[in-house]
């Protein structure tokens, strides 16, 4: 009986042990859960600043189907060029020539000036759109408030006006148009620059050649990856003085919608704008 009660209180002296380390593997688990948590929690604050495009991109598939009439599936492309004007302008507008093609410009309006005039000229002689992606571009005096994205649009929007005497309908919010910086007047400002004619317009295919410096390979891979996705593409480059592989690529992506039996047009001329949230 004794060496029983012994083996038990051994027995229980062992079970308390590993009840005992037991208990602190679940703190200790429960500890990190908790720190995990948190520490996920502030990625996920920060990343609310970061464009939720590939979640959105999918709301667009169901409103761009079109067909011609026949009945026909149409499958147009729909070029955008981010931040120009600039010194590469010129060269895109060359590949664009070759092709027979145009595209969509989102222009940022303080490098519009004198110098830039004929290039802009240009790209609307040759049939181009020209599009407002805000006058100053910058976070911070952007996306204060409804007001100053309001403001800074509007004074982009004259500018361009003023240059190339077109009135441009598209805008673009740097960052897409869900992004931390307008979540609290998004709705706001979008319903007050629609009342000014102004419409924005996301992407759904991207060639991410202003994440880092890609070269044109990679650009095109870029694209590549769900160019076929839609039957309207709105495909997201830049026109940026550093963005020289993106010329470099351009022939190419170019090509591959040629190839797959797309078209190409301008903004202007899809059902609506790209956009991956209603308001
Ligand atoms: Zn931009």
């Amino acid at each position: 009986m004794k060496n029983e009660s012994c083996k038990n209180d051994r027995g229980s002296f062992k079970k308390s042990i590993y009840q005992g380390i037991y208990n602190s593997l679940v703190i200790i688990m429960a500890a990190l859960f908790l720190v995990g948590g948190f520490i996920f929690k502030t990625n996920a604050h920060e990343n609310e600043f970061i464009v939720y495009e590939d979640y959105y991109r999918k709301n667009d598939q169901a409103l761009t189907v079109s067909s011609d009439n026949k009945g026909r599936l149409k499958k147009t492309a729909y070029l955008t060029f981010d931040d120009g004007p600039s010194n590469r302008t010129e060269e895109v507008l060359d590949i664009l020539k070759e092709n027979d093609i145009n595209a969509t410009f989102f222009l940022i309006g303080n490098q519009i000036n004198k110098s830039t005039k004929k290039t802009l000229k240009r790209l609307v002689k040759e049939g181009n759109q020209v599009a407002v992606h805000t006058y100053c571009h910058e976070a911070d005096c952007i996306y204060d408030s409804a007001d100053t994205y309001y403001n800074d649009v509007m004074k982009a929007a004259k500018r361009i006006k003023k240059y190339t005497g077109v009135d441009p309908k598209i805008y673009r919010f740097p960052w897409g148009s869900v992004n931390g910086y307008i979540k609290n007047y998004r709705k706001d400002i979008i319903m007050r620059l629609k009342k000014e004619g102004l419409e924005y317009c996301d992407w759904n295919v991207s060639g991410e050649d202003s994440i880092g410096s890609p070269g044109a390979r990679q650009i095109i891979n870029n694209v590549k990856s769900n160019y076929r996705v839609y039957n309207e593409p709105v495909i997201l480059l830049h026109d940026a003085n550093a963005r020289k592989e993106t010329v470099k690529a351009l022939p190419a992506i170019i090509k591959m919608y040629k190839d797959a039996g797309y078209s190409f047009d301008i903004i202007e001329n899809r059902n609506k704008p790209c956009q991956w949230k209603p308001y």
